[in-house]
């Protein structure tokens, strides 16, 4: 896959296409900006403030909103593209937007924007996506593709492959969290397993991750943050806001630009490249490792073997599978070892359920062998 890097030229980030494999991004991807352009001042003033910092690399407006409820504010429209691209302009920052239909797209190519993204709930639906992806075919522009609303990664995935179908190579994802009915503290479940699985499937799609919309409040976000540079996520979006409080949508996430630079200077930067000191050190880690999975998976082999011969016990003896007493204590006496050993309880927990699922698949294996048998005279 064609791919694009980021580097930083005269201190600010220049996109240039690239044949290159593996990518080489240097320094997380840094967008920030409103979460909507309310009016020019507000665009303009955001824009200045955060142009005093070289590492904000996208500067980001909502233009058209797509809100849950109608009646709530869905964006100014295509007048404030204008707003977007002037204060582009002004700061010395190239813009970016969310495009959600083909009118959109054909507004923005006019006005200039550098980068366009889709949201996330136009990632949901094929037909809109086509659509983005078929009005930009022959274009050469960046397109960062947010996940679907929903947890369906083939869904994400069917996305970027629209736009690789049409010649668009300079992709980007965007993590920004999932709808779900148990979010937790969050705004949008984070879900990581689902963009590590992307990630591992498509190593050479740079993803950035919206810790704004994860959230959903900004005292979260910088954890939100140093968690996707800690996943190795190649950048981040923040929304930011002169006067937060009083945003027109999104007020509880946003921070002012000042607050924003404060935060993206704590993150802990981490790199995947591993060095030659540090090299020695960490596959001496990783032999440990390797040793004691290989003990565990052993120990797990062990264990089956006595599970079926408890198995075949309790059918000579026309005992149930499920002996709730025991099962009582085990899940008791584990959990305080692992409590006492300052493991986390619910990782102990999800093992010793996963373990006891197999062993009731395995006796119930034997209970039933020759059974097919017995059906068939029956
Ligand atoms: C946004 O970034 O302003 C936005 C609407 O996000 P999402 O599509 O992730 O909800
Ligand atoms: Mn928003």
């Amino acid at each position: 896959m064609l791919i694009f890097v980021i580097t930083y030229k005269e201190q600010r980030m220049d996109i240039a296409p690239l044949a290159s494999w593996p990518i080489q991004i240097d320094h997380p991807i840094i967008i920030a900006g409103p979460c909507s352009a309310e009016t020019p001042e507000q665009v303009m003033q955001t824009a200045l403030e955060l142009g005093k910092s070289t590492k904000v690399n996208l500067f980001r407006s909502g233009i058209w909103k797509p809100r849950t409820r109608p009646g709530s504010f869905q964006g100014i429209g295509e007048p404030a593209l204008e707003w977007l691209v002037e204060a582009g302009k002004a700061s010395g920052i190239p813009t970016t937007t969310e495009v959600a239909n083909a009118q959109h797209v054909e507004a923005c190519l006019k006005a200039g924007v550098d980068v366009l993204w889709i949201g996330a709930r136009t990632t949901v639906n094929p037909f809109s996506v086509q659509e983005i992806a078929d009005a930009l075919k022959g274009v050469d522009i960046p397109v960062i593709i947010k996940n679907p609303i929903n947890p369906d990664l083939q869904l994400w995935i069917g996305a970027v492959e629209r736009f690789l179908n049409n010649g668009l190579n300079k992709l980007m994802v965007m993590h920004r969290g999932f709808s779900s009915p148990n979010p937790g503290i969050y705004r949008n479940a984070p879900m990581w397993e689902i963009p590590i699985e992307l990630k591992a499937l498509h190593p050479d799609l740079p993803i950035i991750c919206d810790p704004s919309h994860i959230t959903g409040k900004r005292e979260l976000l910088l954890d939100v943050a140093q968690k996707a540079m800690d996943l190795g996520m190649h950048g981040l979006m923040i929304e930011t806001h002169p006067t937060p409080e009083k945003a027109w949508s999104d007020a509880r996430q946003q921070v002012t630009p000042e607050r924003f630079v404060e935060l993206v200077d704590h993150l802990q930067l981490r790199t995947e490249n591993v060095d030659q000191t540090s090299s020695a050190h960490l596959s001496g880690l990783r032999a440990r490792i390797d040793d004691i999975d290989t003990h565990i998976i052993q120990l797990l082999k062990d264990r089956m073997e006595l599970i079926t011969e408890i198995g075949e016990y309790k059918k000579d003896h026309g005992l149930t599978i499920l002996q709730l007493e025991r099962w009582k204590e085990i899940l008791e006496t584990r959990s305080a070892l692992a409590k006492k050993l300052g493991l986390q309880e619910d990782f102990v927990r999800r093992y010793l359920e996963t373990v006891h699922k197999a062993s009731i698949k395995e006796q119930s294996r034997i209970m039933n062998e020759g059974q097919e048998d017995q059906v068939m005279w029956s």
